[in-house]
C-alpha cells in the first residue's frame, strides 16, 4: 500500500493516523516534523504521551479527569458544592467551564443510558451519584444531558433515583439549540446563558 523507505517511519505513520481526524498525509507530516526536531523535544512529547496515560485518573468525587484523587474543581473552596451539574462526558465539563458562568460542581456520568448500545446504569457512574446524593448536602441537581431520547431517559432515571434519597431540587439547562445537538458543539454564549436561565425539571 505504501512505499516508505523505513519500517519505523511506516509504523509511526500508522500509529498517528489512528488518531481522530488524522489521515495518513497528516500523519506523515507529523512524523517528518518530529524527525526535524531536536531529540530532546521529541522525547519530551513521547514522555508526555506516556504520562498522560499513566498519570491521569478519575476524580473520586465527580469522575472528572484529575492528576490527584480529587480534581481541581472539587478542590476549589470557592466552588458551591451544593449545586451539582450532571453531564455526560468530560468534554461537557470543559465546555461549561469555558462559559465561566457556573460556580457549582459536576458529576460526570461517562456516557448515557442506551439500551440499543447495551449501556445500563451500572456501566456509568450512576451508583456513585446516588451515593453522593445520599451522603452530601446538595440543594440542586442540574440535568445537563443531551436533548435526545437517551438523554431524556437518563435524566428521568436520575430524577427518580435521586429524588428518593435527596431533598434537592432538579433543574434542566434551557436549550437555545435544536434537539439532538450536543453540549460541546454549542457556542459559549448560548451555553452560558442556558446554564444561568435553567428551569425546573419536569418529568413526563
Ligand atoms: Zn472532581
Amino acid at each position: 500500500m505504501t512505499d516508505y523507505p523505513s519500517a519505523l517511519l511506516e509504523k509511526a505513520v500508522n500509529e498517528f493516523s489512528r488518531l481522530p481526524g488524522v489521515g495518513r498525509k497528516t500523519a506523515l507530516r507529523f512524523c517528518l516534523h518530529l524527525l526535524k526536531l531536536p531529540p530532546a523535544e521529541s522525547e519530551e512529547l513521547g514522555q508526555t504521551i506516556i504520562r498522560l496515560r499513566t498519570g491521569i485518573r478519575q476524580c473520586e468525587v465527580c469522575h472528572n479527569l484529575s492528576d490527584s484523587s480529587r480534581c481541581s474543581i472539587c478542590n476549589d473552596r470557592r466552588r458551591d458544592t451544593s449545586v451539582v451539574c450532571i453531564v455526560e462526558s468530560i468534554r461537557d465539563v470543559l465546555a461549561i467551564e469555558n462559559t465561566t458562568q457556573f460556580r457549582g460542581v459536576y458529576h460526570v456520568l461517562g456516557g448515557i443510558i442506551s439500551p440499543m448500545e447495551g449501556i445500563g446504569p451500572t456501566d456509568l457512574s450512576l451508583p456513585q451519584l446516588e451515593e453522593r446524593a445520599a451522603k452530601s448536602t446538595i440543594n440542586e441537581f442540574i440535568l445537563a444531558l443531551p436533548a435526545t431520547l437517551e438523554g431524556d431517559t437518563t435524566s428521568y432515571y436520575i430524577y427518580r433515583k435521586l429524588s428518593a434519597v435527596s431533598s434537592a431540587t432538579f433543574s434542566t439547562i434551557a436549550r437555545g439549540i435544536a434537539v439532538g445537538d450536543e453540549l460541546e458543539y454549542t457556542d459559549e454564549i448560548t451555553l452560558g446563558r442556558s446554564i444561568l436561565n435553567r428551569t425546573p425539571y419536569h418529568s413526563r
